[in-house]
């Protein structure tokens, strides 16, 4: 069975960790789980004008504390926008010493056929990064132009409430049509048919090790 005590989830940008695999972050936590989440870019060019630039920094530890992940285990680098592909070996590196030390049994990540640039980097870089490790990539609809879900994580409607509760913490981004409610909770549950439960989470999975 599958049963990871250490997850370690890959953000290219602050929130993409929160609608990829928040509702698993939080089931995670709930049952003590250990859960890191390392974000790349904290976006201060793609906010909207006169917005603080730490703005997408505080909505992050915001939102990843309503998942219930220890301000300890946040970790932010701040990457430029849209330009993580300019700086690909040193994300490497970051990657490489982050797996040395949390050596986690499970890392999230962006998909393989995730189309934004820098989802790429994260997603290509970590694969290297931590291929002794089981990893799967979590759905981003409006990024993938193909996605398998080949395998699931059932949440409760209290994980998925809690999935919610967490990306409203990111009011700077509250136009976006991914960040509505009914957006998340409708693709939960059409997971949650494909998984025989309430909801769930659909992901990729690419390396499996247990
Ligand atoms: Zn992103």
């Amino acid at each position: 069975m599958f049963n990871p005590k250490k997850i370690l989830v890959l953000a290219p940008h602050t929130d993409d960790g929160e609608l990829g695999c928040g509702g698993s972050i939080s089931k995670f936590c709930s049952q003590g789980k250990e859960v890191f989440y390392a974000a790349f870019c904290l976006c201060s060019k793609s906010l909207p004008h006169g917005m603080a630039e730490n703005t997408l920094e505080v909505e992050c530890r915001k939102a990843t504390s309503v998942l219930g992940i220890p301000a300890s285990n946040l970790i932010l680098f701040n990457y430029e926008v849209r330009e993580l592909p300019a700086s690909r070996q040193k994300i490497l590196e970051e990657l490489l010493q982050l797996n040395k030390q949390i050596s986690p049994d499970l890392v999230l990540l962006p998909a393989v056929s995730d189309i934004h640039q820098d989802h790429q980097v994260i997603h290509q870089e970590g694969i290297r990064a931590f291929k002794n490790t089981t990893f799967a990539g979590y759905e981003l609809p409006w990024n993938n132009y193909s996605f398998s879900t080949n395998f699931f994580i059932t949440l409760s409607e209290k994980e998925v409430t809690q999935k919610v509760n967490a990306l409203k913490e990111y009011k700077s981004q509250a136009a976006k049509n991914y960040m509505k409610e009914n957006f998340i909770r409708s693709l939960a549950r059409v997971r949650g048919v494909q998984a025989n439960a309430e909801y769930a989470e659909a992901f990729e999975i690419y390396k499996w090790i247990v």
